[in-house]
């Protein structure tokens, strides 16, 4: 925790914001309540903890996390989103299943190569990426 939050402090910083107790809450919130939760699972998890946040500040809070590069944004069906805290976790690309919402992570090299070759070709300088596939998943294509 104490490194995450040395590590948001210095992103708040470069982008003229501050730490604050609120943001180092919802912070220390976000490291615990599990991978690919939506902003609902984070409201209980907080509430169930005697925590308050509105709905506006963890949607802000999580953007900042996002730009950060330390919380992974999935895109769900009809503009939901999904959030993943990447510390400590290996870079990883998604399957999103648009009928059950299932998500399914995967890792391939060559996908990684060929996008770090597309980036050298256009002289682009990669801070980070987000690779997902949309579709259903195997039991929602047999259906
Ligand atoms: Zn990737
Ligand atoms: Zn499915
Ligand atoms: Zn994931």
């Amino acid at each position: 925790m104490q490194q995450a939050a040395a590590r948001f402090a210095d992103y708040l910083s470069r982008n003229r914001l501050r730490m604050t107790r609120e943001r180092r809450v919802i912070l220390e919130q976000v490291l615990a309540v599990g991978k690919h939760f939506d902003v609902d699972d984070l409201l209980v998890h907080m509430r169930n903890g005697g925590l308050r946040a509105s709905r506006a500040t963890l949607y802000r809070t999580l953007a900042h996390l996002v730009d950060s590069g330390m919380v992974h944004k999935v895109e769900m069906a009809k503009g939901q989103a999904r959030y993943e805290p990447m510390l400590g976790r290996h870079h990883h690309d998604h399957l999103v299943c648009l009928k059950c919402g299932e998500i399914i992570e995967f890792e391939s090299p060559e996908v990684e190569r060929i996008q770090e070759e597309v980036c050298r070709r256009k002289r682009f300088t990669m801070t980070g990426h987000t690779h997902q596939i949309r579709g259903y998943c195997r039991r929602c294509s047999s259906r």
